[in-house]
This record gives C-alpha cells, structure tokens and sequence, in this order.
C-alpha cells in the first residue's frame, strides 16, 4: 500500500517485482497542504490527521507494507502507521524509496535542519521502533542510482546531487539562509 500520493510509483514497482497484490487502504485529501512544510509541530500533526484516512475494508485482519518516498521528521509516518494499526492490521512493515535522509537541502527543497531529521538521529531499527512499524527498510544509495539506469554511485564525481543522502553538498551552501552548516561536507 502506498502512502499516497508520494508512494504510488514506488509500490506499483514493488508490487510488481515482490508479486505482492498491490492496494490502496489509505484516501489522501486534495485539499490539505504538504505536511512536512507547515511552521509547527501542530499544524504539521493536524495536517497529517485531516490529509490520510484509512479504509478499514482493505486492510482489516491483512499484513500491511507500506511504502513511501521518504521519511523526513518521521511525524507522518508514526500517525500513518498508528491509522493503519486501528484499521485492523495484523501486520505493519514499511519500505522507502529514497535512502534515509540525513542533512538538510540548501538548493530549495524545505526541509528542516539536522537535529529535526530522524535518520540523522536514529539508526534503522530505532526509527522502525521509533514510528512503530515490525519492519522497515530504506532503498540503498546505489539501489537508487540502479532505479535512474546507472550502474552505481560514482564516488568521486556522483552523476547527481544527492546531498540529503550523503552530505556531500556539489556546490557549498552559504550560511546567509542563516541554517547551519555543521557536518556539512563538500565536494
Ligand atoms: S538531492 Fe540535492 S537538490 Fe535534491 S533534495 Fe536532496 S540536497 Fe536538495
């Protein structure tokens, strides 16, 4: 099942490849924001309860792998997984299609700072228990690079930016954006 909408493409691959029938528990509402980028810890919560519903016929007495884009905070998959648990769920496992996210991005995606990113602070395991999933897997660097049709990562010259992945930033951010640079690497 995917996190909608941002988990779709990744769990039609991966129903497909694990033959696992693919379905959707989880109804998004069009009309509710991006979570992630919401000022507060409040509004980014009420924002995650107005914008998921689950549907409990789909997932009912079923054992669920959830499938997403990315985890950031982790706020939206905790609330998500606890939804799928009340609808009735035996099982909750999740898999994500990017590698964990570990330092912010400078170049105009909003995400937080290093110490309000989960996987900067948490290995795996602790983030599984952390949202309260049975299982969680994240896609790895090269993996990712395998799904853009690469080969691998090339170490030395990487064929994209992937900063929020490695912190090995292509072009050095400035601390004019008054965010900090700490642990920042460049190349
Ligand atoms: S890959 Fe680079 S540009 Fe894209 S979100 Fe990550 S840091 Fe930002």
């Amino acid at each position: 099942m995917p996190v909608p909408d941002s988990g779709v493409p990744a769990a039609l691959g991966y129903a497909e490849e694990t033959k696992i029938p693919f379905d959707f528990g989880i109804i998004r509402n069009h009309y509710v924001g991006r979570t992630f980028i919401q000022p507060t810890d409040a509004g980014r919560q009420t924002g995650v309860k107005m914008k998921h519903n689950a549907n409990s016929q789909t997932i009912k007495g079923r054992r669920v792998i959830l499938v997403d884009d990315s985890i950031v905070r982790g706020t939206t998959s905790i609330k998500i997984v606890n939804m799928i648990r009340l609808a009735g769920a035996t099982e909750v496992h999740m898999r994500i299609a990017s590698p964990p996210t570990t330092h912010p991005c400078f170049y105009g995606v909003d995400t937080p700072d290093r110490d309000k990113l989960i996987a900067a602070n948490m290995d795996t395991q602790a983030i599984a228990e952390h949202i309260g999933v049975d299982s969680l897997a994240f896609i790895s660097l090269d993996g990712l690079y395998r799904a853009l049709g690469e080969t691998h990562r090339h170490a030395d010259t990487p064929q994209y930016c992937d900063a929020c992945f490695t912190g090995e930033y292509p072009i050095a951010p400035g601390r004019s954006d008054g965010r900090s640079n700490k642990g920042i690497l460049t190349k």
